[in-house]
């Protein structure tokens, strides 16, 4: 698969060619058709295998697809994606990435992420989100909260990235509880995307968990 081949719209395609994006990476060659064809997928990648692009390209092209992001600007509107990550610095990292490749559309990425305090982040949130950034505890916190932050009944994408990393940093259980809150889609109605730089058994054990039974392993 070329990015050409990738079917994106016009300004996914410009936004993808201004990054200087021209060969996909592996994970983007063999991880975008998977994705595009709705099914779950558990890769094996590392940071710097270019897996942000693998993952947020094909949501944002649906999403655009859909007309999804048509109301995006609406309070109203709620997350269509929760992406997840365990750092500040890696959640921010992605939410500068989709604010590049929605550069120009009507999809609005937003990220929220703990250690600040929450006023900017719910003002943010409550001005409308289809793609949502963050990391786990700060994520939950955010859930049904104050005057309107979010409800995650929408959530159509579910990405959980360096999985193994936030397994190493005892985010298990609000893992678990995000994913398993009031209001989330089951596994069967969300389409949902796990990575990990490895695949050890407790990795394992939250794909099979997380994922449909029939989701598709790319190492
Ligand atoms: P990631 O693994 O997603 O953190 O990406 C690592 C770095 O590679 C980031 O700086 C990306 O902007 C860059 N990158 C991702 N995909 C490509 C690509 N197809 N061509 C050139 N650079 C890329």
């Amino acid at each position: 698969m070329t990015f050409d081949e990738a079917a994106l719209c016009e300004s996914l395609k410009r936004n993808v060619s201004k990054s200087g994006y021209v060969k996909p990476t592996p994970v983007q060659k063999h991880g975008i058709p998977i994705i595009s064809a709705g099914r779950d997928l558990m890769a094996c990648a590392q940071t710097g295998s270019g897996k942000t692009a693998a993952f947020l390209l094909p949501i944002l092209q649906q999403l655009m697809a859909d007309g999804a992001a048509a109301s995006c600007f609406s309070e109203m509107q709620e997350p269509d994606a929760i992406i997840v990550a365990p750092t500040r610095e890696l959640i921010n990292q992605i939410y500068l990435e989709a604010r590049k490749f929605a550069y120009g559309t009507c999809v609005r990425p937003v990220v929220v992420y703990g250690g600040v305090s929450t006023g900017h982040q719910i003002r943010d949130l409550s001005r409308g989100c289809n793609v949502l950034c963050g990391t786990p505890g700060r994520l939950l916190d955010m859930i049904g909260r104050g005057k309107h932050p979010y409800e995650p009944c929408k959530v159509r994408y579910l990405v959980l990235d360096e999985a193994d990393r936030m397994l190493d940093m005892g985010f298990e259980p609000d893992m678990r509880r995000l994913v398993g809150s009031p209001g989330m889609p089951s596994k069967e109605n969300r389409q949902t995307l796990m990575f990990s730089a490895t695949f050890p058994e407790d990795i394992q054990r939250l794909a099979a968990d997380f994922l449909k039974t029939d989701y598709l392993f790319l190492a």
